[in-house]
């Protein structure tokens, strides 16, 4: 990359290996289903998550709106966490295409909302009231710091969900990193929901695309979705190849981008006025922020990574910052930043 870049796994360029792969990718038109590298794409995302499908989409935000669209309708309700990407981060996507009503519940510091109160907010078939269709959950939680919830949290939403007759979407964008930093499969979480999205241009370093999975009667369901939302497209196996590659070269070595956040967050804790806790990184993610001694704000501390190193990194409060750890991000790019930080911290 022309750039050392922590403001997020998305700018992450595709790697050699997907370049070379999508200049020889087997196409076809996938609106006829006819395209190879995409059903192969399909084929493999479904085996990896334990169901019997999946559908290539444009965007994670694609996934989680034709998911929750094949899922539920106009008046429908659905129990989602207050700070969840798919009720804040995606535009309102469910209200403003799918008349879908989000009832908002709190979560604690890892992302999980309380299980009774999910049960508790189960409206009752009562004319007053919504009908309950739909439980989203996130893992890993990109507002709780990318916390990888372990499979006993959605194994107790299952149950309240079969208590109830819910279907359960995960917005998995983030899902190999939760499986790699508990060291199980992925399935092994994605058992206990009916559907899930997850990312392939994040941490995996594809330049494109999502797949979004499920049983093959929700996957013919959201397929009509997908073509509502203009989604159809032409010969994706382009795309879908180095999203084969993703899943094939760049899921283990996740771990090495959780270790890398790992590091930097304690290189940073060794940084006089800055203030992290390592402890709390889990996955790719270290939140940190400056004390009140430190008279720069994080924009201009940000402006001055980036002059002075090629460093982006994205503020994200007046003092506080995120960093992201992916592919392009070695040790010598942690170092650097380390280096550049302590530099303008130690003048300001
Ligand atoms: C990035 C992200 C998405 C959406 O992905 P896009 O591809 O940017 O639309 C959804 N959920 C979470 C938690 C994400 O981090």
């Amino acid at each position: 990359m022309d750039r050392i870049d922590f403001r997020s796994d998305t700018v992450s360029w595709p790697t050699p290996a997907m370049r070379e792969a999508m200049a020889q990718a087997k196409v076809g038109d996938d609106v006829y289903g006819e395209d190879p590298t995409v059903r192969e794409l399909e084929a493999l995302a479904a085996e990896m998550t334990g169901k019997e499908a999946a559908l290539f989409v444009a965007s994670g935000t694609m996934g989680n709106l034709v998911g929750i669209l094949a899922h539920a309708g106009r008046g429908d309700e659905a129990i989602v966490g207050a700070d969840a990407h798919t009720y804040l981060y995606e535009a309102g996507g469910m209200a403003t295409l799918g008349g879908i009503f989000p009832h908002v519940l709190p979560t604690d510091e890892t992302g999980r909302m309380d299980v009774t109160a999910v049960e508790t907010a189960v409206s009752p078939d009562d004319a007053h009231f919504p009908r309950t269709r739909l439980i989203l959950v996130e893992n890993s939680y990109g507002s709780k710091g990318g916390y990888p919830l372990p499979p006993d949290y959605f194994a107790s939403i299952r149950t309240v969900a079969d208590r109830h007759g819910l279907a359960v979407h995960m917005d998995g964008a983030r899902l190999f990193n939760a499986a790699v930093a508990q060291n199980i499969p992925a399935a092994d979480i994605t058992q206990h929901v009916d559907s899930v999205t997850f990312c392939l241009s994040k941490g995996l370093c594809a330049p494109v695309g999502s797949v979004l999975c499920g049983s093959q009667r929700f996957i013919d369901r959201a397929h009509r979705m997908r073509k509502v939302v203009g989604g159809g497209m032409r010969q994706a196996g382009i795309l879908a190849s180095a999203g084969l590659v993703a899943l094939h070269e760049m899921v283990e070595r996740l771990a090495d981008d959780h270790q890398r956040a790992q590091a930097l967050a304690q290189g940073l804790a060794q940084i006089p006025g800055i203030i992290v806790q390592p402890d709390s990184v889990k996955t790719n993610m270290v939140f940190f922020s400056m004390g009140d001694e430190i008279g720069m704000t994080a924009e201009d501390v940000a402006a001055a990574l980036q002059q002075q190193a090629n460093v982006w990194v994205g503020p994200n409060s007046l003092k506080g910052f995120r960093a992201v750890t992916h592919y392009w991000i070695g040790d010598r790019e942690v170092e650097i930043f380390l280096t550049a930080l302590r530099e303008i911290l130690a003048e300001a």
